[in-house]
């Protein structure tokens, strides 16, 4: 067969095709905007980076879930609980509606046949998930529903119209084939940027839906709280920190280090870390918690069993690895109640949105991330599926430009020296040091943005770094996501949530509002006002 031949085949077996809504990323969000938007009578695809019920990061993790009964003095408790912690600009209208749509949606999964534990009084106990059993049963009900899941085929561009976002374009990474599926809308659902780091679930989580969404003329917000760092032992990646609550950190002397904690020492522990190891031990649980924790959290132990640790009894040594805005809060602008992005026919989900509309510049885990998960997942689908069918019959003959395209002919495919892997060093350089990311000022912000401004210039405008498409986007998506995050903390001249100005340690009221960040090339923030304050006092 002669190579025109063998390049028409492959083009012919390349899938091109229609759905009313297409969801990009199959964690929590996805499979819970895939099924929504299926039952408002719309056709979906879903597409993973990975298989799509154990990619990302709940699936192999227990996520504690915002699960609160719908009692008002609960609610009041349950609102207020990171409120400070946030630096004060959650919405209280976004917190009530997670509230009460995570309440059904933990009711639904229940009713599902999800195996929850019972509680003293024999009732399901509703306020933790296990992934691996939460997301095998969301996939089972995904496909149930009757949405099409392709699994290892990640998006690496969106198409537009002149209406709005009309599909997106990727890779199936097994049988290297191309796809393009025209869509009336498009549900970003690709979870947060942990930049590679080797945390638990993240190694997928290189910010492409938000280099996506950019690309369409989305904006983002609250990019300067995606600097979220987990204790997590230095010879593995589970980065469950809850159990550190129970633990001690000491110099590698044996002695204790003051101040140290998982809660509100986490920054001691970062700046020991700067000039030396730091080594932890769960000696404050008790005989009792030992049992408990290990059932509850069996993976947890896994690493430690294989190294032939006991963590209540041996000190091993810790490390913060970086999870950026999967524990931080930051990401695509949501305009409305529909979890719209400001580009028609784009919506976005889960870590992939920002959460300061619930969680404000500060979450940790522990509950919020979920609830918000699964509730901007099922409002995504639902405004997805109506948008699509207010669009009608000329839905399908839409076609659109792949948004990636002008900027590919601008760049050479004449590699001068840089790899993907050598772009994400020079990433990682930047955002994983504590003393640049956690410790911020001025002066080492500007020095690294002038690193990451003029790597994105280079890879964006001039030649394209070698490795797969794939490889080469994740690079570009980690590196937007950098300046985006460090040209936003550049601009937060204050301390606030999980932002930490050395040269502006307190909280300054005249920036209680949200940043809000544009542009690919040149980027601007705006200030954007925090409409409904808890209890509307603004502070
Ligand atoms: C160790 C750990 C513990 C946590 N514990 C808690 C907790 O107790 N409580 C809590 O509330 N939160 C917790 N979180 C946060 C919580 O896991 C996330 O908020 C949640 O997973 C977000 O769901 P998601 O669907 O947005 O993203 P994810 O679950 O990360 O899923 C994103 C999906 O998108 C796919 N994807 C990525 N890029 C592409 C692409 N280009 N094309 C197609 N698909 C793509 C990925 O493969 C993945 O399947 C924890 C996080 C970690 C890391």
């Amino acid at each position: 067969m002669s190579r025109v031949n063998r390049l028409d085949l492959r083009k012919d077996l390349e899938l091109n095709t229609y759905a009313d809504v297409l969801v990009i990323g199959g964690g929590p969000a996805g499979t819970w905007s895939a099924i929504r938007a299926a039952s408002e009578g719309a056709s979906v695809i879903l597409v993973d980076k990975g298989f799509c019920g154990t990619s990302g990061a709940t699936a192999p993790s227990g996520t504690g879930v915002w699960y609160v009964e719908p009692r008002e003095e609960a609610r009041q408790k349950a609102m207020q609980s990171r409120y400070s912690l946030g630096g004060f600009l959650a919405e209280e209208t976004w917190m009530r509606r997670v509230l009460d749509r995570t309440w059904e949606n933990m009711n639904a999964i229940a009713s599902w046949g999800y195996p929850f534990p019972l509680d003293d009084q024999g009732q399901p106990h509703l306020r933790t998930l296990q992934g691996p059993e939460y997301m095998r049963l969301m996939r089972r009900r995904v496909l149930q529903a009757g949405v099409t899941i392709l699994d290892h085929s990640p998006a690496t561009t969106l198409l537009v119209d002149q209406h709005g976002v009309a599909g997106a374009s990727g890779v199936n990474i097994q049988k290297n084939q191309n796809w393009t599926i025209r869509s009336s809308a498009v549900v970003i659902a690709t979870g947060g940027c942990a930049f590679l780091s080797k945390a638990l679930g993240c190694n997928v989580l290189t910010g492409d839906g938000l280099l996506l969404a950019a690309e369409a003329g989305a904006s983002m917000s609250g990019m300067e709280f995606s600097n979220a760092y987990a204790i997590c032992p230095k010879f593995a990646s589970v980065t469950k920190t809850a159990f550190y609550i129970w633990a001690s950190f000491y110099h590698e002397s044996g002695e204790l280090i003051e101040g140290a904690g998982s809660q509100r020492g986490r920054s001691v522990i970062a700046r020991t870390l700067l000039s030396e190891p730091v080594f932890a031990r769960l000696d404050k649980a008790t005989d009792e918690m030992k049992v408990w924790m290990r059932q509850a959290q069996p993976n947890f132990f896994l690493p430690f069993d294989r190294a032939g640790i006991d963590p209540f009894t041996d000190r091993f040594e810790v490390t913060l690895r970086l999870e950026g805005t999967v524990r931080g809060t930051g990401g695509i602008r949501i305009v409305n109640e529909a979890c719209a992005t400001d580009v028609p026919g784009l919506y976005a989900a889960g870590d992939a949105a920002t959460r300061e509309l619930i969680c404000g510049g500060f979450t940790g885990g522990g509950s919020h991330n979920a609830a918000w998960a699964m509730s901007s997942g099922y409002w995504s689908g639902e405004a997805a599926a109506k948008y699509a069918k207010q669009l009608g019959s000329k839905r399908a003959a839409r076609i659109g430009t792949p948004l990636d395209q002008a900027s590919a002919q601008a760049r050479s495919e004449d590699n001068l020296g840089l790899s993907t892997d050598d772009v994400v060093n020079a990433v990682q350089n930047e955002v994983m040091p504590y003393d640049r990311n956690l410790f911020r000022t001025a002066e080492r912000l500007t020095d690294s943005l002038g690193r990451l401004d003029s790597l994105w210039h280079y890879i964006r405008h001039e030649a394209m770094p070698t490795g797969t498409a794939l490889k080469r986007r994740e690079a570009q998506a980690m590196t937007a996501v950098s300046r985006w995050m460090y040209h936003t903390a550049l601009a937060r001249k204050e301390t606030r949530g999980m932002h930490r100005r050395e040269d502006f340690t307190a909280p300054n009221p005249n920036q209680h509002h949200r940043l809000i960040t544009k542009g690919l090339d040149d980027i601007r923030i705006e200030t954007e006002p925090v409409k409904a304050p808890l209890g509307g006092v603004l502070l």
